[in-house]
């Protein structure tokens, strides 16, 4: 029998914050932020997060944040909705690594997208292929921030705590069950 998936995603939870769940379900980070995929209320987000021993807060344009406590999830969301550019606090805040905020606040923030295209198109040598993003929007990948480089060690360290983690429940499907 095929293992039960690791982390079962609701309907409207984007394929890519799964991998932000489980890096703050893992304690690596403290918080993540995504969009919804699809209409549900907030009683069922409610719901899903308190399973999780998560807090959440959602915002007009179906912008959600979640954290472990809610005076952060509060905070996050004040500086999302502060104006002028917030990458570098936001960053910090959603437990990026510190040379990755760097990388970010210089490229600024309208041409991440394109940024985190040309790095993950670049070589990334040995152990550091975890630390690519280019399937991050389909749920596959490791981290879920642009890494400064692919050669960043505090993204793989990143990643690799992700990957012994999955493997590990895998082999146990056991342990695995909500
Ligand atoms: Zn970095």
């Amino acid at each position: 029998m095929a293992p039960k998936a690791m982390t079962h995603r609701p309907h409207w939870l984007k394929p890519s914050a799964v991998v932000d769940l489980r890096l703050v379900e893992l304690g690596i980070r403290p918080a993540f932020r995504t969009e919804t995929n699809a209409p549900v209320n907030d009683a069922d987000i409610g719901r899903w997060a308190r399973r999780r021993s998560l807090y959440f807060c959602r915002d007009a344009q179906d912008f959600v944040v979640f954290a472990k406590t809610p005076l952060l999830v509060r905070y996050i969301m004040t500086i999302d909705r502060s104006p002028g550019d917030h990458v570098a606090r936001l960053g910090h805040w959603l437990g990026y690594p510190a040379c990755c905020i760097r990388s970010a606040r210089r490229i600024t923030e309208s041409n991440l997208d394109l940024w985190s295209e040309r790095v993950a198109a670049r070589r990334h040598i040995g152990n550091y292929a975890c630390t690519k993003t280019g399937g991050y929007r389909a749920g596959r990948a490791m981290i879920s921030h642009i890494p400064c480089s692919p050669h960043c060690r505090a993204s793989l360290v990143m990643a690799t705590k992700v990957s012994e983690r999955h493997r590990t429940v895998s082999a146990r499907p056991w342990a695995a069950r909500n």
